[in-house]
């Protein structure tokens, strides 16, 4: 793979906006990718392997509960800091970012908001150094887009709960140590429970030959007459609100993180543009290279301030889970685009592995999948501004 020469686009002076330590906390995660992620990942992905080598680093940049309070072991960090971590982790790979993102948003997040204070002494500090890596069980081979619908279920059995069921498309399945997982109690009430590697009937197989998000490890998590200790289940929060919450969290890191996917395309195309010759010129100089180049440094431009508002209103408590998704949409669609188009300027060169945009192309296929797709999160603003649910 080329050096990585990635130098990031601020159109607007966006970079105004950010206090000091934004910056640091950013330039520190950029210069991490830069260093430990770059050299390594294209071959990670071409083997269809996630590198455990950068879980220490990923740790030491704050990007394993950004926002969770210090003394948790968590960085204890602003939503922006947190959404500028996530833009420079998936600058270098949309798995690297999935990995931090369920790590902090749909392990560390319920654990923080929906635990009692002896889950979160137990789990909290192991998960935010990278000792622990967690896995969030919500999607059922059945039930995707309907989360709601699960039919993984626990019984209470005086001294423990019996957990029976199976998780599909889980990311970090494979390796984790925990999985918070969603099921129905007896009455049909969605509860949050921590199972552990190692429960009996707890299995996590690993799903092999996908095209897309190779460098993070995908897997099921399957439930046996697992028995789960009651002190696992979380207390305080149930319904699909519980999980729905998590979701909040971990798409505001995405719309943050896609950002990074199209920076990172826009940079490299824009390099290649101004160093491919044809026809005795820089193909930069070809008004339809130029078109593609002025759109993608436009849409670029928008998402940041999107995204730059949506952490404002998350940081005072405002932002409300529609406008997240319309985040989470457009930055998504606006960076499987840009990806797109910058292959085409790169011709023949853009599909090998020598540069970094054929791998972000497949990865955002994912991206725009999971955490809601970009129908669903269409559906979610049209009810918004309808009152309307077409889910119904
Ligand atoms: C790589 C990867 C990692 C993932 N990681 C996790 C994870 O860690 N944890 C987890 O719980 N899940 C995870 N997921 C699952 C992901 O969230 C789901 O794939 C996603 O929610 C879509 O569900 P589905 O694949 O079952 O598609 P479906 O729900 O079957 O949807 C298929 C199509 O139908 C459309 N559709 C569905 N309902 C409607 C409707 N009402 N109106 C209009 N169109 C509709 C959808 O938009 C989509 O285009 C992951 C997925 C992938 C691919």
């Amino acid at each position: 793979m080329k050096p990585d020469l990635f130098e990031a686009p601020d159109y607007y002076n966006l970079d105004e906006l950010l206090t000091e330590e934004h910056k640091l906390v950013r330039d520190a995660a950029r210069e991490w990718v830069k260093r430990d992620v770059s050299p390594i990942i294209e071959e990670a992905a071409q083997k269809a392997e996630f590198p455990k080598s950068i879980i220490g680093g990923l740790a030491e940049i704050g990007a394993f509960g950004p926002y969770i309070p210090e003394e948790y072991g968590g960085a204890g960090l602003d939503q922006i800091s947190y959404g500028l971590i996530m833009q420079e982790i998936e600058r270098g790979d949309s798995g690297v970012r999935s990995t931090a993102s369920v790590q902090s948003s749909l392990v560390m997040y319920p654990i923080w908001k929906y635990g009692n204070e002896e889950q979160r002494q137990k789990y909290l500090p192991k998960l935010a150094s990278g000792e622990w890596i967690g896995s969030f069980g919500l999607t059922e081979p059945d039930h995707g887009s309907n989360p709601g619908g699960m039919t993984t279920n626990f019984k209470d059995m005086g001294d423990h709960y019996l957990l029976n069921g199976a998780k599909m498309w889980i990311s970090n399945a494979p390796f984790c140590q925990i999985a918070v997982v969603w099921a129905k109690d007896e009455s049909g009430r969605i509860h949050g429970l921590i199972v552990e590697r190692g429960m009996e009937g707890f299995s996590t197989p690993e799903t092999h030959n996908k095209w897309s998000l190779r460098a993070s490890a995908t897997g099921e998590l399957i439930f046996d007459n697992v028995k789960v200790p009651k002190e696992n289940l979380l207390p305080n929060k149930s319904g699909l609100g519980a999980p729905l919450g998590c979701l909040d969290s971990a798409r505001f890191g995405i719309a943050w993180g896609a950002i990074g996917a199209a920076m990172d395309c826009y940079d490299t195309a824009l390099r290649y543009s101004k160093e491919r010759m044809q026809f005795g010129k820089p193909i930069g100089q070809f008004q339809l290279q130029q078109k593609k180049l002025a759109e993608m440094i436009t849409e670029i431009t928008k998402a940041q301030l999107l995204a730059w508002r949506l952490g404002v209103m998350r940081e005072n408590g405002t932002a409300t889970s529609a406008q997240i998704s319309m985040a989470k949409r457009n930055n998504v669609d606006m960076a499987i685009n840009i990806a797109r188009e910058a292959r085409q300027m790169l011709g023949g060169m853009g599909i090998t592995g020598e540069y970094s945009i054929m791998r972000h192309s497949m990865n955002l296929e994912s991206v725009i999948t999971y955490e809601g797709t970009h129908d669903i999160h269409l559906l979610i603003t049209g009810l918004d501004v309808t009152g309307l649910n077409a889910f119904k």
